[in-house]
């Protein structure tokens, strides 16, 4: 075969550095197209083999990766199909060349970082090789034999033209060599090139070898004192790949066993076990196959996203599976593998793919229908497990319409004595004692159990079931809950005093006149910043504290959504912090405070009052808490005054009775 000068047929003839431009910060994928050209290549020929179409030596398939510092080279070879002549021409020429060409002008005008969106998805293949590589030379041989045989070397160097010949080939398959160029010299360092095969080839189904390894092997008939066999070692290719991971495999072949020890295979920093898995393994109508697995989370700050592997036939894409998984998922841990998942589109364009809403749907669906199967027969473990599962499960509540349905029946209430209930068996629980006067069922939750200690205590004596609902989340969880339900609504236990938290309807009389209500409210009101308290006069029962500080519950939650950024609050920056302070009109303080005419000692009263709530609520501090304690020290003081005056008159009561008995 005579040396051949060969131009590649293309509109845009800078096509070169564009591709260098465009794809240089997602330059390393080059490698993953190399060798998932090399794993097709073989995967062909296995399949023709299969099907008698190809009866000769088919032999280790194992593809090699090699790095040569001295000429500057990485090479891929495999012992695949391999290509003749015209398949050269037209496979790597005409048709990835047209590929690469329509790759350009789709996204010329795009900005770097759409086009890096959209280039790190597989589209340019073959010609990836030219971000880091000035020229690329093939070495290939067909696995056809007899006609158009010949061994073919095509080289091309970064421009239009390139040259085809015959080659010196003699084994089947290809080879393709990278001269590395300049810029690009970190692709010849040999832990670079490991690291990247391991990140996008650790599961393809073909071995890739790429250095050696040195193991341990018995020597055959040879034992150590104990009868151990002897061992030595020896140098051996070191493979990278697990060619048939497990999610590859059919879940009734597996244990939970070969479940957990993948687990760690895929994320080896990782120390807990994970709590349950999903084998997905879907053929038709789409394709689909993966494992999700629920990571032991103990707090929101633990939860990592971003964990969930997604690959295409076994080769790495990405661990960004947004817009693939609905969001709530994106917290599981795992693999997804499909193929039907289009890789070369803008993530807006994957959530309309009418495939990948099919896909969606069905991991929702199938990580639904796991929960509900463990929740069915296995409660006592599910309920253990709730507390590491809650925040998936609530987030996906609160997300997703369609997982709320699903979950609603297996999602759990905890109450403070770690008693757990459906959101149906709870409503039954605390209806006869907890429904309002417009017939709303109203749970009473805790966010803090140690901090709303007393509040808990006085809901507690109205005979109130009180709710654990302390992690973030579990706000969002709760408006949804209202939001499905509008028989339920929730109270926080200090969103007013206890004998109103549920309005019942009930009305208690008043003891204090108009005028000795506005007395009081007077005196309290110059206790208090008033842009922060308003003062109310309550009529509550008389061992009711004299004077509590709540927050409605309204402006609590729009205050907490303020400050976790979430709801759409998060615009209206700082939500005012708003209380209320609530005087009981019937508390016998109180009514003394009212009809006493000595103003310095009202006013302390009050204060002290007024800090002894703030305490409760926890916010009491700063100079005010000083002031307080400084007080509290005075008042003790004249309790111990009264104590020795009420000691002499009763001494002297005493002496006086001595000297009645005298007289
Ligand atoms: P794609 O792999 O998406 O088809 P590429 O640009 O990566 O696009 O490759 C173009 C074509 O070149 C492949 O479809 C295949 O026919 C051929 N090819 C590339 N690499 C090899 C190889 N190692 N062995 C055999 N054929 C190859």
């Amino acid at each position: 075969m005579e040396m051949e000068k060969g131009k590649i047929n293309v509109q845009t003839e800078n096509i070169f550095p564009i591709i260098k431009k465009f794809l240089y910060t997602d330059q390393e994928i080059f490698l993953r197209e190399m060798v998932s050209n090399a794993v097709d290549a073989t995967q062909k020929l296995k399949t023709l083999a299969g099907l008698g179409k190809y009866t000769g030596e088919v032999g280790d398939l194992s593809i090699n990766v090699v790095v040569d510092t001295k000429n500057k080279t990485l090479t891929i070879s495999d012992r695949g199909i391999g290509m003749t002549h015209d398949e050269v021409i037209k496979y790597i020429t005409e048709i990835a060349f047209s590929g690469a060409e329509d790759f350009i002008s789709k996204f010329k005008n795009k900005t770097e970082s759409e086009t890096n969106a959209i280039i790190g998805h597989f589209g340019l293949g073959f010609y990836s090789a030219f971000m880091v590589a000035d020229k690329v030379e093939i070495n290939t041989k067909t696995y056809k034999q007899g006609g158009q045989t010949k061994a073919v070397r095509w080289e091309c160097d970064g421009n239009t033209e390139y040259s085809i010949s015959e080659g010196d080939k003699t084994d089947r398959g290809t080879d393709v060599i990278l001269h590395i160029s300049d810029n690009a010299k970190e692709y010849l360092d040999d832990y670079k090139i490991y690291s990247l095969l391991k990140k996008y080839c650790r599961f393809l189904p073909i071995p890739i070898i790429y250095g050696t390894e040195i193991v341990k092997e018995n020597i055959e008939g040879e034992f150590d004192d104990k009868g151990n066999p002897k061992t030595k070692d020896v140098t051996k290719p070191r493979v990278i790949n697990n060619t048939s991971p497990i999610w590859k495999r059919k879940p009734a072949d597996l244990t939970n066993d070969d479940y957990i020890h993948f687990y760690h295979e895929l994320y080896p920093d990782v120390y807990d076990d994970p709590l349950f898995y999903v084998h997905l393994n879907v053929d038709y109508p789409f394709n689909l196959t993966g494992i999700l697995y629920f990571p032991k989370v103990k707090r929101n700050l633990e939860v990592q996203k971003n964990k969930i592997q997604l690959y295409s036939n076994q080769v790495f894409v990405t661990d960004n599976v947004e817009g693939v998984v609905p969001e709530f998922l994106t917290l599981l841990h795992g693999v997804l593998d499909s193929p039907d998942i289009p890789l070369n589109v803008s993530r807006s364009a994957l959530q309309s793919d009418s495939n990948v809403k099919k896909i969606s749907n069905h991991i929702l669906k199938k990580v639904a229908d796991k929960l509900n199967d463990l929740f069915k027969n296995e409660r006592e473990e599910f309920e253990k497990k709730w507390d590491d599962i809650k925040i998936f499960i609530e987030f996906g509540m609160a997300s997703d319409e369609s997982f709320y349905e699903k979950a609603e029946k297996f999602a759990l209430l905890k109450n403070d004595l770690n008693q757990s209930f459906t959101i149906e068996e709870y409503c039954n629980e605390i209806k006869d004692n907890q429904t309002d006067k417009d017939s709303k069922i109203v749970a009473v939750y805790t966010t803090d159990i140690d901090g709303q200690y007393s509040f808990i205590n006085a809901a507690k004596e109205y005979g109130y079931d009180v709710l654990v609902m302390n992690e973030i989340v579990d706000n969002y969880f709760i408006s949804a809950m209202e939001r499905k339900n509008d028989k339920l609504t929730f109270v926080r236990v200090d969103a007013d005093v206890p004998s109103k938290l549920i309005n019942k309807g009930d009305e208690v009389p008043c003891k204090l006149s108009d005028d000795e209500k506005n007395k009081i409210k007077g005196l309290f009101e110059t206790s208090v910043d008033k842009n922060q308290y308003v003062v109310e006069i309550e009529n509550l029962s008389e061992t009711d504290m004299p004077v509590v500080i709540t927050r409605k519950e309204f402006m609590r939650r729009m205050s907490d959504m303020s400050r976790f950024g979430g709801g759409g609050y998060g615009m209206m920056g700082a939500f005012p912090e708003a209380f209320d302070l609530k005087v009981n009109a019937n508390n016998p303080i109180i009514y003394k405070m009212s009809v006493s005419s000595n103003e310095m000692e009202n006013k302390r009263l009050a204060e002290q009052l007024v800090d002894l709530a703030m305490l409760q609520q926890d916010i009491l501090k700063g100079e005010r808490l000083s002031n307080f304690v400084k007080r509290s020290v005075e008042l003790l003081n004249k309790v111990e005054d009264k104590q020795t005056d009420d000691k002499s008159v009763d001494d002297k009561s005493v002496d006086e009775i001595h000297i009645e008995d005298k007289q």
